[in-house]
């Protein structure tokens, strides 16, 4: 391609609203142009950057035995009554009417598509397992549509659905894709970590993993062992003790063993207007983790108590999962001052008539202060095994940094991440309710156990600029870059810099080399600027030294130059090629 025909305006200064990196040099670099909140026009580059990643993806779907299917991005909402995620999707899924007052939806995903799809056209154990994926613009009214690329309200997604006829079909078909995405992030140059995740109110254990594309802008939080191979998402991961607790192995006592320890009975405090951790901590000296916290929730319509040790934060999806709810929002003052009796801040598990949710790290605790129930009253010297009821005990909070590892001695890190991909074991959810059943061998009819495996496209471009870029520009690896090498020609008008740019351009099509030449009348110091920017790995300048047959050969990732002959910079560029697609 000639860059005087290619439609990539480049920006001095990126748009004052882009705080990602990535979505600043996106713009920046002439890749992509924003339409509306969330919605955006791929120019060539960008979509060339698309093709490529689709094209790794293509590729190891194919080799992972997955056949390739194009979904309608139009949907009837009636499949997504029959699945019952109508309600449960909220404002997220995008709605309207046709001319006949059917009502339509644009597919956010496909479970109901292809269920439906599969379940019609599949009849018998013979035709099982499958994987059916595709290539596809996604339509989902976020929230907060924003990092550019990263959180779109329309975006490209690689969506793979796979139907088996048992279990143990489907723990096949899952790590088949695992070990795929493995490949495919691997291919694309990508640091990520697959971490477990939260299956929700499917799936059971290790039902889920998240690839993680590791950049500190990432929304999500990636707990890790400093010595084991754990690693999970923190909505998700568990520790065995929390510290500082580990001195007070209380937990582990029998309730007898606990009432002949040296605490003096439960205490009524008066307390006026000490209502937050740290105002008790200043007051009476107590460390955070010896304080207990109770927080008053809004569980489907009911309210509901978690306590937790006063230097822990509730984990608000544990807590959905076991009691199997969909909503779950802190009480406001009102209904928190109706349970508890009292006013917001003195709120305590004793007395109270809500379900009441313990997190284990609580009964941990010798002789902790904690909310009275009663307006300026708070108890000392609380027991928890001694002074109330531990019956729905469970984990509750999130991990800290430096908890142990639930797997083996080590110590948990946390990190940022980008989610690029994430799989799922659905089991039988979909089929279930969509009817998708096939006939074994003994001729039973049977539900079809199935998974699903979705990977962000469109996120991945942001997610590898975050990670490969330096002050100048975005620095593509091999084998997603828009083009894989950029010839530029120091003077357009010096003839024998024209012909040898000519001769190496003419060379480099032909052996398939995807090549962009800045034929563009420019100074050297703005091509040069340019090629930073947009960031394509190998670049050749064909200066003065054309005559003698040298060359310029520089990898956009390092600042060592060399001059070459134009047979030592086409075999350098042949053998990096060849690198990429083995
Ligand atoms: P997130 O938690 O980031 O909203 P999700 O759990 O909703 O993601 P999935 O439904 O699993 O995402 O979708 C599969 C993949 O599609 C995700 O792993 C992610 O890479 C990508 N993706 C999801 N939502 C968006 C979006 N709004 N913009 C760009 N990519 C997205
Ligand atoms: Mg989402």
């Amino acid at each position: 391609m000639r860059q005087s025909q290619l439609l990539a305006p480049t920006l001095r200064e990126a748009p004052a609203d882009a705080e990602a990196i990535s979505h600043q040099l996106l713009l920046r670099a002439g890749y992509i142009r924003q339409t509306a909140a969330g919605v955006y026009s791929y120019l060539p580059l960008g979509r060339r950057v698309l093709r490529k990643f689709e094209h790794v993806v293509r590729e190891e779907m194919d080799l992972a035995g997955a056949q390739e299917v194009l979904l309608p991005a139009i949907q009837p909402t009636e499949l997504w009554q029959r699945s019952g995620r109508y309600d449960l999707y909220g404002p997220e899924l995008i709605r309207f009417h046709d001319r006949h007052k059917r009502e339509f939806a644009l597919g956010p995903t496909h479970e109901e598509v292809i269920t439906t799809l599969v379940g019609g056209e599949v009849n018998s154990y013979r035709k099982l397992p499958v994987t059916m994926y595709q290539i596809q613009t996604k339509f989902r009214d976020e929230r907060r549509p924003r990092f550019g690329l990263l959180r779109g309200r329309e975006f490209l997604m690689k969506d793979a659905y796979s139907f088996d006829t048992d279990g143990d079909g489907l723990d096949r078909s899952y790590w088949n894709m695992y070990e795929a995405y493995r490949r495919i992030f691997t291919r694309m140059g990508l640091q990520f970590r697959a971490v477990e995740a939260d299956p929700g109110s499917i799936g059971g254990e290790g039902g889920t993993h998240e690839f993680m594309a590791l950049a500190a802008i990432g929304e999500d939080t990636i707990v890790s062992c400093s010595l084991c191979a754990y690693a999970a998402n923190l909505e998700k991961a568990q520790s065995v003790t929390a510290h500082p607790s580990e001195d007070e192995n209380i937990a582990d006592m029998t309730g007898e063993e606990q009432s002949m320890t040296v605490c003096p009975p439960l205490t009524r405090l008066h307390t006026p207007n000490i209502r937050t951790i740290e105002q008790l901590k200043q007051a009476f000296g107590k460390a955070t983790y010896q304080m207990i916290k109770t927080l008053i929730y809004v569980a489907d319509g009911q309210p509901i108590a978690v306590v937790v040790r006063g230097d822990h934060e509730v984990n608000e999806i544990k807590v959905k999962n076991t009691l199997g709810a969909v909503e779950l929002q802190l009480a406001d003052a009102e209904t928190t001052s109706r349970v508890t009796g009292a006013p917001v801040g003195f709120a305590g598990p004793i007395g109270l008539s809500i379900p009441v949710l313990v997190d284990e790290a609580v009964a941990g605790i010798k002789d902790a202060l904690m909310g009275a129930n009663e307006a300026d009253y708070h108890y000392d010297h609380v027991v928890p095994t001694r002074d109330f009821t531990l019956e729905r005990i469970g984990d509750y909070r999130n991990v800290r940094e430096g908890d142990r590892c639930p797997r083996c001695e080590g110590e948990l890190r946390f990190s940022k991440g980008i989610e690029v991909g994430h799989i799922f074991k659905l089991g039988t959810k979909y089929s279930e309710t969509l009817a998708a059943t096939f006939l074994d061998a003994a001729g039973k009819e049977q539900l079809m156990v199935m998974g699903c495996y979705g990977i962000g496209i469109s996120r991945l471009l942001s997610a590898t600029i975050e990670q490969h870029h330096d002050e100048n520009g975005i620095i593509w690896p091999l084998a997603i870059a828009p083009y894989q090498v950029h010839l530029v020609p120091v003077s357009a008008k010096d003839a024998e810099q024209t012909k040898l740019t000519e001769h190496l351009y003419k060379w480099l099509r032909q052996h398939h080399v995807d090549v962009l030449l800045d034929d563009r009348d420019e100074r050297l110091g703005v091509k040069l600027k340019d090629a930073d920017l947009i960031g394509i790995p190998l670049r050749i300048v064909v200066g003065k030294d054309a005559v003698n047959g040298l060359v310029e050969l520089k990898e956009r990732s390092s600042r060592d130059k060399q001059m070459v002959t134009v047979e030592e910079a086409c075999s350098y560029i042949r053998a990096a090629l060849e690198q990429v697609q083995s």
